[in-house]
């Protein structure tokens, strides 16, 4: 086995942009995202500052929901 192969692994802290954070396999050793399963309204079923400019909006115009 080639170490050299493989970039190197940490098991780092995720933040992100709603305050949540987590532990997660990168190989960056800090992460940080806008969206998490925390916040993401796949998740939650709910729009927090994702439909910020109305965009869920214009989404749900464009496709007749
Ligand atoms: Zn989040």
């Amino acid at each position: 086995m080639k170490e050299a192969t493989h970039p190197k692994y940490f098991v780092t802290t995720v933040t992100c942009a709603c305050g949540n954070s987590f532990e997660s396999g990168s190989i960056k050793e800090n992460l940080r995202v806008e969206i998490c399963s925390s916040c993401h309204p796949f998740f939650t079923g709910k729009q927090k500052f994702v439909d910020a400019g109305g965009r869920v909006d214009r989404f749900k115009k464009k496709y007749g929901i």
